[in-house]
């Protein structure tokens, strides 16, 4: 009733001039900024700056359906005295009064803060960092992580991950969880049902941006990020659904647009999801550059995937020829195309796949495999692994989350023969707080699997890499209680790859 009043109020545009600016398009009475300020997609002179209005988060937001105003600065400096940029931006229902703000004309390389303004209120103060410019050598500090199960942990790593202020993070899927609330036993609950509608989605991303150490992380550098399943629906593919049997196909294209709209008002990402009819894109798969150093490509293996084939047994399933079939396609053929001639350009030193599962072959005792990973589409990784062993192709990383226990492999050419010569790394992160109750099964599979260097076993946290003139190394860094907020977080293995060899060192 009280949104109703308001909004009638305000149409008629006269009992406004009597209202306070602060109460002018909020219909809720929480502060607006309270899911904090994130940045992303950083370039040499680019950044997108991020917030979303919701003073009443977790029931749709809590703004009136009238468009306002949102005030931004960017400055050079963190007391926010040097102001570089000072813009207004009109903020709309439609796209659930986020912000994505181009801040453009930067200079490369270098830290920039900034700060939005409603009304009376001012938003946390954030950092970012524009990439490095094309011919800069200069050492490049990534962290990357997945899987952040709320019911299941609390985000100590996300706390440590802002804690060591590095250049960039990467988030690879699986931000949300779909699911309705869970047990007693978890150390906090899901609000609200599995999430179908954009309502839905709007209140589960709005529920895990509250948590203080997601909202630093997000404060405390750039993002690149990409969703995978638990973003829509479990081991979705394409326009098929986990539960083929529980929803129609319409249903499910619609669901997948309200999951892409909300992921989109959530992220500072470059472009809103497409409609064509009910096929939705949102459009993330792209290449980055920072610097001579490093270039990532980042993939989106969930959005233009085909089906999973074979048996759906968890965590493993027999072979079956059909996972050999050529034309089965995990990036979809535009995708592929799109990624064909860079993975054959050579210009930055360290190239890294930035993707959502697991990608050098895995087998668990029986010929069996994982038909989500990359293993059930094996031909098209066996073509982008020919692409990666091209000599003039300089040092190639695979980074994967997905699967809750962490690991680091070697990547054979051959996936017969894993202890052949090794084409690339894969950096596999573990979860930030998911579970991993089949870590046992990965254990059992381990002595059949010399490619695999080291692993987390069942613990949580993430990855900081380092890239620089000389080697690669990454820190996998480990929470010591999930269910401590201020839990202690660890170095538990540095591994290292030397420029120019293939394989990891030692
Ligand atoms: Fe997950
Ligand atoms: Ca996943």
């Amino acid at each position: 009733m009280i949104n109703r009043r308001r909004f009638l109020l305000s149409s008629t545009g006269l009992l406004l001039l009597q209202t306070p600016q602060s109460l002018l398009s909020a219909a809720a009475s929480g502060p607006v900024f309270s899911l904090g300020v994130a940045s992303g997609c950083p370039r040499e002179n680019r950044v997108i700056l991020w917030t979303r209005l919701a003073p009443d988060p977790l029931h749709g937001g809590g703004m009136l359906p009238d468009e306002t105003q949102v005030r931004v600065r960017v400055c050079r400096d963190e007391m926010m005295r040097d102001t570089l940029i000072d813009a207004n931006i009109t903020v709309t229902a439609e796209e659930g009064h986020s912000v994505h703000y181009p801040a453009e004309q930067l200079a490369p390389g270098r830290d920039y803060w900034y700060q939005f303004y409603h009304g009376e209120e001012a938003s946390p103060v954030g950092r970012t960092r524009t990439a490095p410019a094309g011919n800069d050598d200069v050492p490049v500090r990534m962290a990357f992580a997945s899987c952040q199960h709320l019911e299941t942990g609390h985000f100590a790593a996300f706390r440590d991950m802002a804690e060591q202020r590095p250049d960039l993070i990467v988030h690879l899927g699986d931000y949300i969880y779909e699911y309705g609330p869970g047990g007693a036993d978890r150390v906090r609950q899901h609000q609200g049902p599995e999430t179908r509608t954009l309502w839905d989605y709007r209140n589960r991303y709005a529920q895990y941006r509250l948590d203080p150490h997601l909202q630093a992380a997000h404060a405390a550098a750039p993002w690149l990020m990409v969703p995978d399943d638990h973003e829509v629906d479990n081991n979705w593919a394409g326009y098929t659904p986990e539960d083929p049997e529980e929803q129609t196909d319409l249903e499910f294209r619609v669901r997948r647009w309200a999951a892409l709209q909300a992921y989109y008002e959530h992220m500072p990402v470059e472009r809103p999801p497409q409609l064509a009819g009910l096929d939705s894109e949102l459009r993330l798969y792209d290449s980055y550059r920072f610097g001579r150093q490093l270039r990532i490509l980042l993939m989106d293996t969930r959005q233009y995937r085909d089906d999973q084939v074979c048996s759906q047994a968890f965590p493993s399933a027999p072979h079956c020829d059909a996972r050999l079939n050529p034309r089965l396609n995990k990036l979809g053929r535009a995708q592929e195309q799109f990624f064909q001639p860079l993975l054959s350009e050579t210009e930055a030193r360290w190239n890294v796949l930035a993707q959502q599962t697991w990608f050098t072959s895995f087998r668990y005792p029986g010929n069996e495999y994982n038909m989500d990973q990359w293993d059930g589409y094996a031909a098209q990784r066996q073509r982008i692994k020919t692409k990666l062993a091209a000599p003039g192709f300089s040092n190639p990383v695979v980074l994967s989350g997905d699967w809750h226990c962490g690991a680091a492999m070697n990547v054979p050419l051959d996936d017969a023969n894993p202890e052949s010569t090794p084409v690339a790394v894969e950096l596999a992160t573990t979860s930030i707080s998911s579970n991993c109750p089949w870590s046992a099964a990965v254990a059992r599979a381990l002595p059949g699997n010399p490619q695999l260097q080291y692993w987390t076993d069942n613990r949580r946290g993430y990855v900081l890499c380092e890239f620089n003139r000389d080697r690669m190394q990454a820190d996998y860094r480990l929470v010591d209680s999930p269910t401590d907020p201020g839990s202690a977080v660890f170095l538990d293995r540095r591994l290292e790859v030397i420029a120019g060899r293939r394989g990891f060192a030692g």
